[in-house]
């Protein structure tokens, strides 16, 4: 999996449509303080499915949205898509014939949110689904914002094994673990609840 372009309206301090290309090799972006070069990151995590305001420097999701500047007014929706070519990394089986996968997400100042892979509507499982495992993601070592490396060092030993888990590639495991345990635990309830029913016939 490598990263090719991303697409930024209205995110943040980018107003206006802006896209950046990341060509083979490394791509560095240089900038004045405060030009927005930690937004880039931000729109990053953010179309990866990152739920945490607090991760993307906000204090509320919509904190995202472009809240106007000097002669222009805040904007009412953002968008980001992030184009990754597929060369044969761990992506889900689903997605493997296609060469390239574009994973957007838009949020409106109403607080509605959207995704989509490859233009079509997804949900935030799929879309995590995708980076999972792969150690990019919101939540990925791959990501190393200022200030992480010391977080690690004196990280609780439960949460410096998450992302060790990630690097190993359980994630992915351990979240349908999760998720089949869910469906049990309600499975298990529809039973007792059968078996109520089946009771009262008798
Ligand atoms: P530094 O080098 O100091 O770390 P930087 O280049 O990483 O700076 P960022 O932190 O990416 O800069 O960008 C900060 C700028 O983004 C600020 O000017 C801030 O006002 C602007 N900004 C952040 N959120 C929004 C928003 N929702 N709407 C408009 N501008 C925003």
């Amino acid at each position: 999996m490598r990263i090719k372009k991303l697409e930024l309206i209205g995110f943040k301090s980018f107003k206006d449509r802006t896209v950046i290309q990341f060509d083979a090799g490394i791509t560095g972006v240089v900038g004045p303080n405060g030009c927005g070069k930690s937004n880039i990151v931000d729109a990053l995590m953010w179309v990866m499915g990152d739920q945490s305001a607090k991760d993307l420097r906000a204090s509320a999701m919509t904190d995202v949205i472009f809240a106007g500047a000097e002669g222009y007014a805040p904007l009412g929706m953002c968008e980001v898509s992030l184009t990754l070519e597929n060369d044969g990394g761990p992506f889900p089986a689903k997605y493997l014939k296609h060469s390239e996968i574009m994973v957007t997400r838009k949020l409106h100042r109403n607080g509605e949110g959207e995704y989509f892979i490859n233009k079509e509507p997804a949900r935030l499982k799929d879309v995590q689904e995708i980076f999972m495992d792969t150690g990019a993601g919101s939540k990925g070592f791959s990501i190393i914002a200022q200030g992480m490396i010391g977080k690690i060092i004196t990280a609780k030993p439960e949460d410096r094994r998450m992302l060790i888990e990630e690097a190993a590639g359980i994630t992915k495991f351990k979240a349908r673990k999760k998720e089949s345990q869910r469906k049990l635990i309600s499975t298990d309830q529809n039973l007792v609840r059968l078996q109520d029913i089946i009771g009262e016939l008798k």
